[in-house]
């Protein structure tokens, strides 16, 4: 894009979370993100890397992203160069994108939802929970999320508890509350068969039952199984979201802009599925709302009819970086400003932050 950048900072901020969330990778009690604040022809703009600090959903790292941008991605642009396409790296390269994209978009009054043809003005908000050991603890937490408008829960699970907390939670909240199940690619094949057995309480999808490579075990379990596969991990870029669809390996997509390198990958994610008739929803990374505003965003589009992971702020944080995303009917929001539609409250920011690297040309 024509101009300059003339400085970039990388702030790395630790939000608590008001509850701890646990997958099969671990718990997470305070969220950990890598902001990307650029300044552009004197326009400031912001993106967020929400990749976590130890490799787990993603071989990519929190410290790993920090390089990449410092010693790699940055200089380039300063250097007057693009993006471009070196492999790897896809939370850097997103958030960095971002930053750049919501600049430009300030620079010209757009906002983003505007800028990628997004055609809602709200979208339905759905929750992720984490695992719980305490079946009781999870049904009341389900309960209260529904009690908030949540219209969709997506449990974590992993083998051997997965059976007892979905039949709980669906005779919680009964049966016109959509769940869902992710499984963080913590099942072998035969153990994934057993989830069979979940058929009776009506799942909107089975998120990433295999590891990540296992597309043709992905269309074998497919073939088998009543809900529909979503995939998350798996999905990298928009090739992969063809190859999968062409091999029957899901009939859903889990998007995150991180996950497939920024905002333009991920609308090209979204536009192979929705060429193809394959549903997509917005996944999470438990973002602040610089990450929340972005994935809002792109739920905007038309090919995101299912209701994916966007929460209200309060569901993660007491107190979040920007003005809080709040719960409308259920629903969220689009932001309307220009650019991402948010920034960082100063106060906020600087409680929260941990480290912060100025990075000049
Ligand atoms: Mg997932």
């Amino acid at each position: 894009m024509p101009g300059r950048l003339r400085a970039v900072e990388l702030v790395h901020v630790r939000m608590p979370l008001v509850r701890p969330f646990a997958t099969v990778h671990g718990v997470t009690r305070a969220k950990d993100s890598l902001l990307v604040r650029v300044v552009y022809d004197g326009v400031e703009g912001w993106g967020e890397c929400a990749v976590e600090t130890e490799p787990g959903y993603t071989g990519e790292t929190l410290d790993g992203a920090r390089v990449a941008l410092r010693e790699y991605l940055v200089p380039r642009v300063f250097a007057g160069r693009d993006l471009g396409n070196g492999r790897g790296n896809e939370f850097a390269r997103s958030a960095f994108e971002c930053a750049l994209l919501d600049a430009q978009l300030h620079a010209a009054q757009v906002s983003l939802a505007s800028h990628i043809g997004g055609v809602r003005d709200h979208v339905t908000a759905g929750v992720a929970i984490g695992l719980h050991d305490d079946i009781g603890a999870l049904r009341a937490l389900a309960a209260e999320y529904v009690a908030q408008g949540y219209t969709r829960l997506k449990l974590k699970i992993v083998p051997g508890r997965d059976i007892e907390p979905v039949a709980a939670v669906r005779d919680e909240v009964g049966p016109d509350v959509a769940i869902a199940v992710d499984a963080n690619g913590s099942y072998s094949f035969e153990a994934a068969m057993q989830l069979a057995a979940l058929d009776a309480f009506g799942l909107q999808c089975i998120e990433q039952p295999l590891s990540p490579d296992a597309f043709e075990a992905h269309a074998l379990l497919a073939a088998g199984l009543v809900p529909p596969l979503c995939l998350d991990e798996s999905i990298t870029s928009a090739p992969l979201a063809e190859l999968a669809i062409s091999l029957g390996a899901c009939g859903m997509v889990n998007v995150k802009p991180g996950r497939v390198g920024g905002i333009e990958a991920a609308r090209a994610v979204h536009d192979a599925c929705r060429i193809r008739a394959v549903p997509v929803l917005i996944g999470g990374m438990l973002e602040t709302g610089i990450g929340r505003a972005v994935n809002i965003a792109l739920a905007s589009l038309p090919g995101f009819t299912e209701t994916g992971d966007c929460s209200a702020s309060d569901r993660y944080f007491a107190d979040d970086l920007t003005e809080p995303f709040g719960l409308e009917g259920g629903t969220l929001a689009v932001p309307t400003g220009p650019g991402i539609g948010v920034v960082p409250r100063a106060e906020v920011l600087r409680a929260q932050t941990v480290r912060r690297e100025r990075l000049r040309p």
